[in-house]
C-alpha cells in the first residue's frame, strides 16, 4: 500500500456511511448518477465524474475538502484531490 497523505493524518475518524445509497442534489434535480463518492471530511455524498452531474468533484471545489472514497459495494479505495493520489484499499480508519 502506498504511504498515505498528509490530508488523512488530519483525519479524526471516517465519516458513517449514508443509510441511503443515492446522491441527495441528483435526486433534487431528478436527475441519475453512475457511482456514488463519500467526503471523508464532512460525509458529504456525491455522484463521480463518469456522472452528469459530478457533485462530488463539485464539493470538493466549492469546499476544498481534499478526500474522498468510493461507496459502491466491494470498492474499498479513497482519493485525494489535492495530492491526485489513490489507495487502495484505504486503512480502516485513519490511525
Ligand atoms: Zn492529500
Ligand atoms: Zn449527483
Ligand atoms: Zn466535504
Amino acid at each position: 500500500m502506498p504511504p498515505l497523505c498528509s490530508h488523512f493524518a488530519a483525519l479524526a475518524a471516517f465519516p458513517a456511511r449514508p443509510a441511503r445509497a443515492e446522491c441527495p442534489e441528483c435526486v433534487r434535480l431528478g436527475d441519475t448518477w453512475v457511482h456514488l463518492r463519500q467526503c471523508l471530511s464532512c460525509g458529504h455524498v456525491g455522484c463521480c465524474d463518469s456522472s452528469k452531474n459530478r457533485h462530488a468533484t463539485k464539493h470538493h471545489r466549492a469546499t476544498g475538502h481534499p478526500l474522498i472514497r468510493s461507496l459502491e459495494p466491494g470498492d474499498e479505495w479513497g482519493w485525494c484531490y489535492v495530492h491526485e493520489e489513490g489507495f487502495d484499499p484505504l486503512p480502516a480508519a485513519p490511525r
